[in-house]
């Protein structure tokens, strides 16, 4: 039986009858429907259909809106962040039943989260199919890159971040200096040998936590895999992305919704402050599991 994200791009494909559509949802079928393009493959198709990286980019939109869980809404957004190294790497919006509305992912995030994951250093160019809501404008100014970053939407491109947000407020006014992409290390010690554990500790060592100092990661197993998530905060605090929405996320932009969740580790350091309860919260509602609690 073929999931909803295979679902909605076979159905994309008949509705767009689109080359470059339907080119791009044979890569991602070759390539397991992992959402991301490397580089070279972004060049291979900007060569084929004469188009810029971010011409490219915009058209991919319907694609990664395939991407959406929207319950809820049934609106679905596709964002495609543009690393420094040229790869794309997809993002959209995502809902859980019977969880909070602060639980939600935006679309911007999604793909942030996922470049910020699969290793990027910086983001160059956000591509979105609406405009960015005042949440994302705040989240993706706590990016290494905000002051350059440029956003591209349908109806208008090439318009820097800073033009959706005039006289912003944003880490340095909080003295701090290495921003959300800047290598991260807090080193935590796990001694044991359980290798989930040992992920959530890691994940959590390179998490962005600099207003609480409450590091966190999640682990989940699936299967042989483990995938991760990190916390990344927001110095206006309440777009910060809490640790199972971004390895939930990641597990979905690696084409792995089918592939089910077995034990979920969440690692934190002891701080003034927590993300247990709404992580708690979320498992319950999206997994139906108990959380692994490890204080840092
Ligand atoms: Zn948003």
């Amino acid at each position: 039986m073929k999931n909803t994200i295979i679902k909605g791009l076979t159905d994309l494909v008949e509705q767009k009858r689109d080359n470059l559509i339907r080119q791009m949802v044979v890569q991602l079928e070759a390539q397991g429907y992992k959402a991301v393009l490397e580089q070279a493959t972004v060049q291979q198709f900007c060569r084929q259909f004469a188009l810029s990286p971010v011409e490219f980019a915009l058209r991919c939109l319907p694609v990664a809106a395939c991407y959406a869980l929207t319950p809820i809404s049934q609106f679905n957004v596709g964002a495609i962040a543009i690393g420094q190294s040229g790869s794309f790497y997809f993002g959209a919006n995502q809902e859980f039943v019977a969880a909070s509305m602060q639980q939600t992912v935006h679309a911007e995030q999604s793909a942030i989260s996922h470049a910020w994951l699969a290793g990027e250093k910086a983001i160059a160019h956000m591509v979105v199919n609406y405009t960015p809501c005042g949440h994302c404008r705040q989240f993706m100014n706590e990016l290494n890159s905000a002051e350059r970053l440029k956003i591209h939407l349908p109806h208008s491109q090439n318009n820097l971040l800073h033009n959706y947000l005039p006289d912003a407020f944003g880490p340095k006014d909080l003295n701090i200096q290495n921003v959300f992409f800047d290598g991260q290390s807090h080193p935590f010690n796990y001694q044991g040998h359980d290798p989930l554990i040992r992920a959530a500790v890691e994940a959590a060592s390179q998490s962005y936590a600099p207003y609480s100092q409450a590091f966190s990661g999640v682990a989940l197993q699936l299967g042989e895999l483990i995938i991760c998530g990190r916390y990344a905060e927001n110095a206006a605090f309440n777009p910060t992305f809490l640790p199972l929405q971004s390895a939930l996320n990641y597990q979905r932009l690696q084409g792995l919704i089918d592939v089910k969740v077995r034990r979920v580790v969440m690692a934190e350091a002891k701080a003034d402050l927590t993300s247990l309860p709404m992580t708690q919260s979320l498992a319950g509602a999206h997994l139906g599991l108990d959380i692994e609690y490890i204080s840092l």
